[in-house]
């Protein structure tokens, strides 16, 4: 299928590894041009350079902390006007509820609700003004079923979510598309360090943790970054142009929700 979108230019935050990755690959295979970011020069490099050597688009990688003022102006800058936005960062670490701080609770706001709203703040104006555009926020399955050692996450991407309901329905009347893609259990480093954790904390091997988590997805496996770009690319493309305001769920199967 002709995603509808080649020559578009897009910023994917959050994108050197993982889920980022599997939605910057998936866009630069639809033809988009991309403003790629993370903290780690080096592997942001390389992915900029496999990306372009896979697809032939142009691919500027702006090593940065998307969840800093200075980090998002450094992508903004590197990116000028921009159709499409992928909004992304690292999440905040698993505990208890008795675990976490005021300065906690700040960092998880500031990279998992307050990044992405900036960086909607300042992208929107321009999508608007020309009338189309797209943006995917890279939220979790958390948002509709809630895991209980990750309350910074759940707390954080609430919010985002809550602010995405209104705006994308402000914003839907020029041409502007804002939908959640919400990953289930993806084979990805932060899986990797969630399946760690499971492994300390039942005192089992990190195999035995992963089987564990299999089984409780009834598609018995973890999604990778490639459907999940493949995903994300359609919810930028122009057939998903009446897709507003969704939370759209990749878990396998895994939250037996009706609605
Ligand atoms: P990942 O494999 O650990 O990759 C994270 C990517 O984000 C890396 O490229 C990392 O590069 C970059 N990054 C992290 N913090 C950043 C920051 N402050 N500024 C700029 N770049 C940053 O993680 P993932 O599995 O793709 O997860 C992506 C998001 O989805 C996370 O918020 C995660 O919590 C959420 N999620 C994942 C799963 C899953 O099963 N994988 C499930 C539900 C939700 P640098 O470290 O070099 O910056």
């Amino acid at each position: 299928m002709d995603l509808g979108i080649r020559g578009r230019k897009a910023i994917v935050c959050a994108s050197s590894k993982g889920l980022g990755r599997g939605c910057a690959m998936a866009l630069a295979e639809a033809g988009v041009d991309l403003v790629l970011n993370a903290r780690g020069a080096d592997a942001l490099a390389a992915t900029a350079n496999d990306i372009e050597a896979a697809t032939g688009v142009s691919v500027i990688p702006v090593a940065a902390d998307i969840t800093t003022p200075e980090g998002r102006a450094a992508v903004l800058d590197a990116a000028g006007a921009v159709d499409i936005l992928v909004t992304n960062a690292g999440g905040p670490p698993p505990g208890m509820w008795t675990d976490w701080s005021r300065e906690d609770f700040i960092k998880a706001l500031d990279a998992n609700m307050l990044a992405p709203i900036a960086m909607m703040q300042a992208t929107l104006p321009g999508m608007i003004e020309r009338g189309w555009g797209r943006v995917v926020n890279i939220t979790s399955q958390s948002v509709r079923a809630p895991i209980s050692a990750l309350g910074l996450s759940n707390a954080a991407r609430s919010g985002l979510t809550g602010f995405v309901a209104g705006t994308a329905r402000q914003v839907a009347p020029h041409g502007v598309n804002i939908n959640n893609l919400l990953p289930g259990i993806h084979a990805t480093d932060r899986a990797i360090s969630l399946d760690t954790g499971v492994a300390k904390a039942k005192g089992i091997s990190l195999e035995e943790a992963k089987a564990e988590r299999c089984a409780t997805i009834p598609a018995r496996r973890y999604g990778t970054p490639e459907e999940f770009g493949a995903t994300c690319a359609f919810m930028c493309s122009v057939h998903a142009g009446f897709m507003i305001g969704q939370n759209v769920m990749l878990d396998g199967g895994a939250n037996n929700i009706s609605i």
